[in-house]
């Protein structure tokens, strides 16, 4: 399949998605996010969650098994100030950035507000352990099904299903890094008996631990929180510099629209 598959379309009483190259994001709000996970939940079956950026979407353009994930998840939140630039530029204006490293918490307090069980997956040994302790405190009640770092290997895929529907988890949270995530999430949708949501969360676990920090608030409001995290984690420059072909991939996007 070529990487230029079109977007599946969304039900019709599905949140509004927008293309970006060819990637489909929601726009959504957070608050809208947190309304549609708890349609979700009582919905039979795993519904996917991304949090898109355009990392992912440049990723996208030369991996098919990626874009074609994206395309098919129930939500692809939009995370990233350069996909609010490009919906505008676009005359799809998106209604706000909805941060993973934000609804990470948004889902937590949810959780246990309503007694789900919450599975934390991935990131360094010790990160996901730690993560569980400090949602617990903050929102007390809060039921963890289970935390394990694991691996996105192929190899260690059925011994952390298994672990997953052993522990009866409703939400799944798996820190792998896009695409690995996204990808081990696509791989295992009819693998798990009671799941509900599974959403690819980066490197939020290791903010919410503080073995990142994130930017300032003023800094995120302003929408350079990528340059404020490029400073901090220098090895990241690979990685950013698709940032300016996205922007020239959707500036010149419109002009052949
Ligand atoms: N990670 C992991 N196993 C792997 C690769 C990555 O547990 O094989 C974790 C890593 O420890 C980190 C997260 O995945 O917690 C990815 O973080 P990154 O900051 O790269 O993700 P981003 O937020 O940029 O998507």
């Amino acid at each position: 399949m070529k990487a230029t598959e079109p977007i599946t379309p969304d039900e019709d009483d599905g949140p509004e998605a927008l293309s970006i190259l060819g990637v489909k994001v929601h726009n959504v709000t957070i608050g809208q996010a947190v309304a549609l996970v708890k349609r979700y939940m009582d919905q039979p079956g795993l519904h996917q969650v991304a949090t898109v950026n355009p990392e992912f979407i440049m990723t996208a353009q030369d991996d098919a098994a990626f874009h074609r994930v994206l395309n098919r998840a129930d939500l692809c939140l939009p995370d990233g100030i350069g996909l609010l630039l490009a919906s505008r530029w676009l005359g799809q204006p998106l209604s706000e950035r909805v941060a993973g490293s934000d609804f990470v918490y948004q889902l937590a307090a949810e959780a246990a507000n309503h007694g789900w069980r919450l599975f934390l997956l991935g990131a360094a040994p010790g990160v996901a352990d730690h993560a569980a302790e400090i949602f617990q405190t903050k929102y007390p009640g809060l039921r963890i099904a289970g935390t394990y770092p694991g691996s996105p290997d192929i190899d260690e895929n059925t011994t952390l299903v298994d672990r997953i529907n052993e522990s009866k988890a409703d939400i799944l949270y798996v820190a792998y890094g896009a695409p690995a995530q996204d990808l081990w999430i696509a791989r295992n949708v009819e693998a798990f008996y009671n799941l509900r949501i599974a959403i690819g969360v980066g490197g939020s676990l290791d903010f919410v631990t503080g073995r990142a920090v994130r930017a300032p608030r003023w800094i995120q409001r302003i929408g350079i929180e990528w340059l404020y995290r490029l400073v901090r984690e220098p090895w990241r420059w690979k990685r950013m510099l698709v940032l300016p072909w996205f922007a020239v991939r959707v500036l010149m996007s419109r002009s052949r629209q």
